[in-house]
């Protein structure tokens, strides 16, 4: 299709993580011209993403998840375990895909592998350039935004999309501000080797620092995330492998077997930040661009991945009206369908952790009950499964497996 923009692209994208990649693919895919300009990340992401089914049908329709699919295990069952040794404890709950009639509740994949498959896909496709560089100022102004780069280079487009992550310079360029908060805990990541099955099971243990979440990967391994207090991860992230596989072991309670850890671990202060707006002079906000959410209940790439498929779905519709792609009814359609997802979700992962921290008796009795009735009532353990893997929240199409 001839890209009425003329010479420039219609659309740029900032940020060559996996929400930058993938709004990339999906407008280039669907005919739109794309720039997707990107740093190299300066060393290697060793935490893995629990991809939630929308998410791998989105991928597969994008023709990425083909290239990667060997690398991923399927999560079939999520326990949650009360391991605060507190008064009032919750019972264990445990969910199984089949109950809501799904093999699995979705896949967990090294994002190494999952951001190799995406460059992939996006090298591949005509629509789309990849500049490598960094983009040092961004100017929104009358029908376009123009960029510049660090090798003084500018392009223009009128539509920008900003996943350049927690940090963005394109939001701050959109004039949009963020209500953050720090959390003083920190999550330790490391992938580990096992001598027991994980039976396709995800186990999060509830200590009263935070989560301690084992998820599978293929084969005899699985990712930790590990949610400590900054002074107790100090202690924890010095130690050498032996001492911390022997730690991991006590923690986990031995349920994987004897553990041996991977090289590259990873240290991550939890936050939590939401963008006032999810657009504004022609800048769509993406991934942690526009929120950030603790690692509780695999919720923020997926997040991101709906972001994407939504700004793109929204973006080629106006382009095959031959109307404004950067337009402000454009931007405001996009925040409507992203604002309930983003903001539900952000809420009951910020109330869920901060239940497990506090130490007022009857918020944890609370907590214990909330999780006593889904384990109980079967209509709503299952609202409560569906919710999680599918959001009742209008759905993109890509996640429904409709090309654009
Ligand atoms: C411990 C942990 C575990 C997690 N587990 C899960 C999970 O199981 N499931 C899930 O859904 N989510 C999970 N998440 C969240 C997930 O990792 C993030 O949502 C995701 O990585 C964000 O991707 P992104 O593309 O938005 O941002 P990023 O990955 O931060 O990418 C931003 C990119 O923009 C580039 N960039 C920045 N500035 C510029 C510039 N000026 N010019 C050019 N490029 C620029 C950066 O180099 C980077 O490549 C987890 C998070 C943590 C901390």
């Amino acid at each position: 299709m001839p890209d009425k923009y003329g010479d420039g692209p219609s659309a740029i994208v900032v940020g060559g993580g996996p929400a930058g990649l993938t709004a990339a693919i999906t407008l280039a895919g669907a005919g739109l011209a794309t720039v997707l300009v990107g740093m190299r990340p300066k060393r290697r992401d060793n935490r893995t993403t629990a991809l939630f089914a929308g998410s791998v049908t989105a991928l597969e329709t994008l023709g990425v998840w083909p290239l990667c699919a060997a690398q991923a295990a399927p999560l079939k069952i999520m326990r949650i375990v009360d391991d605060t040794g507190r008064l009032w404890r919750a019972p264990e709950v445990k969910f199984s895909a089949d109950e809501i009639d799904l093999d699995a509740f979705g896949y967990n994949i090294e994002n190494f592998h999952l951001v190799a498959a995406l460059e992939q896909r996006a090298g591949a496709l005509a629509n789309l350039r990849i500049v490598e560089d960094e983009v040092r100022s961004v100017a929104p102004h009358g029908d376009a935004v123009t960029v510049t780069l660090k090798s003084g280079a500018k392009l223009s487009a009128p539509l920008l999309i900003a996943a350049d992550g927690r940090r963005s310079l394109c939001r701050a360029a959109a004039g949009i501000a963020v209500d953050e908060r720090d959390y003083s805990q920190v999550a330790l990541t490391v992938c580990l080797r096992h001598t027991r099955s994980h039976h396709d099971t995800s186990t999060e243990f509830h200590t009263p620092s935070g989560p301690f979440t084992l998820v599978p990967l293929p084969g005899l391994r699985s990712s930790l995330v590990w949610v400590l207090d900054p002074a107790q991860a100090e202690v924890i992230a010095a130690f050498n492998d032996a001492e911390l596989a022997a730690e991991i072991e006590r923690a986990s309670h031995s349920i994987v077997g004897k553990i041996t850890v991977e090289p590259g671990r990873g240290v991550f202060p939890l936050s939590v930040a939401t963008a006032r707006s999810f657009g504004a002079k022609r800048i769509a906000l993406v991934g942690e661009a526009a929120h950030v959410i603790p690692p509780i209940g695999a919720q923020g790439l997926n997040l991101g991945l709906r972001d994407a498929a939504s700004i793109g779905e929204l973006a080629i519709a106006a382009h095959r009206d031959g109307s404004d792609i950067g337009a402000d009814d454009v931007l405001s359609a996009y925040e409507k369908m992203r604002r309930p997802d983003v903001g539900t979700r952000t809420l009951a992962i910020d109330l869920l952790n901060r239940t497990l921290l506090t130490d007022f008796l009857p918020v944890q009795g609370m907590r214990g009950l909330g999780l006593y009735m889904i384990d109980r009532i079967g209509p709503l353990r299952r609202a409560v499964m569906r919710e999680g893997v599918q959001p009742a929240a209008a759905q993109p199409r890509l996640m429904r497996g409709e090309a654009l």
